[in-house]
């Protein structure tokens, strides 16, 4: 059997329900941790799997220029690689190549772009892109297709939605089918509800194993993002896995779930726990600033992960200072931490049949200990 997503429970427009795939279920609303270039960074596998996370997201963008596809391949795909033995979902290299490469060429069959490593010359296609993803071994493969940059014209994002479609197409043939493998195809079309409608019209015709949200999360805010959902993801069939690509913090995952989301990914967890900032059940926290020194209470007293356990605000605060690397690690750890506990608070919620008062407990101890 193909990859496919089971239905458990709806609680208003709240989802829960079960990823089936080759390495294993996988229980949703779901966290996928961004493992970019084969690691989470600054975690080891088994600090990721002490968090609960049971799916992870790997780049194809990153991969297929260090150490390169055929490579990860031979060394027995991307699970034995980087020591993940659940499933893994990679994108399909098509956002990294408009927000990291430089000088790049787009028509009508793929991209022609340069490395931002070292300048070297690649080229992406539909194609190219299910193939890296099939030498990497993912269980979830993703449409290449062009992330619509925001602001964009109607007749812009149309433009750009339509070629989308037509690479989603090219995708669906290029993939290979096994068992416990899917392609997800990716809903574009910006802010606007017609092209949405388009967009997914196309790909449900075409057929997908699951279907993303792609173009949001660049830079239109939550209110507009949220806004897109509501009328998104209604059009989308009720029997398949929903991702939302590359969101976000935890108030846009609770708004998400309400508005029928079940996958997410996003590097603010690791980028933030490296940049000093720690996301708890009380409001995030800058650990950087002054008035933790002496602070002796653990970043979370409701998180039982090694950083809350073992550290107090002080000594995180004191590894920052000096720049040691343990730092980043714990926070990171810490953030991928409560970004699981959040999601499984939610689906228990969904369960239950008590999502918007659970939301509602969640949303108003957000506001106890943090900085805005
Ligand atoms: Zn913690």
């Amino acid at each position: 059997m193909t990859l496919h997503w089971t239905h458990a429970a709806t609680d208003g427009r709240a989802r829960a329900g079960m990823l089936h795939t080759a390495h294993g279920e996988v229980p949703t609303p779901v966290f996928m941790p961004v493992g970019t270039a084969g690691t989470v960074k600054a975690m080891t596998a088994d600090a990721v799997r002490s968090t609960g996370a049971r799916m992870v997201l790997g780049n194809t963008y990153h991969l297929m220029l260090r150490p390169t596809a055929e490579r990860v391949a031979r060394l027995g795909g991307l699970h034995r690689f980087m020591d993940w033995h659940g499933p893994i979902l990679t994108d399909s290299g098509g956002f990294q190549v408009m927000s990291l490469s430089g000088l790049r060429k787009m028509d009508e069959d793929g991209v022609t772009f340069q490395s931002h490593v070292d300048g070297s010359k690649h080229r992406l296609t539909p194609e190219r892109s299910i193939e890296i993803q099939h030498l990497l071994g993912a269980d979830v493969t993703m449409s290449f297709d062009e992330c619509t940059p925001f602001p964009a014209t109607h007749e812009e994002a149309a433009k750009s939605m339509r070629l989308s479609m037509r690479w989603a197409a090219r995708g669906r043939k290029a993939f290979v089918e096994r068992p416990g493998h899917g392609l997800f195809g990716i809903v574009q079309g910006s802010t606007f509800e017609d092209l949405r409608a388009e967009s997914v019209a196309a790909l449900t015709e075409i057929g997908f194993e699951g279907y993303a949200i792609g173009g949001l999360a660049v830079g239109e805010g939550q209110e507009a993002m949220f806004a897109t959902l509501d009328f998104t993801t209604p059009m989308l069939p009720a029997t398949h896995a929903r991702y939302l690509m590359g969101v976000g913090k935890p108030a846009d995952l609770l708004g998400a779930v309400r508005r029928g989301v079940d996958m997410f990914d996003c590097v603010i967890p690791t980028r933030s726990g490296r940049m000093g900032r720690a996301y708890t059940s009380r409001g995030q926290l800058n650990l950087r600033n002054a008035k933790y020194a002496e602070d002796d209470r653990p970043l979370d007293p409701d998180c039982s992960c090694p950083a809350c356990r073992n550290h107090s605000r002080a000594y995180i605060h004191h590894l920052l200072k000096c720049e040691e690397m343990l730092g980043p690690m714990l926070l990171s750890w810490h953030n991928i931490h409560y970004y699981q506990a959040l999601m499984a608070r939610m689906r228990e919620a969904i369960l239950a049949g008590r999502f918007e008062a659970e939301a509602a407990l969640i949303e108003h101890d957000w506001t106890k200990d943090g900085e805005a």
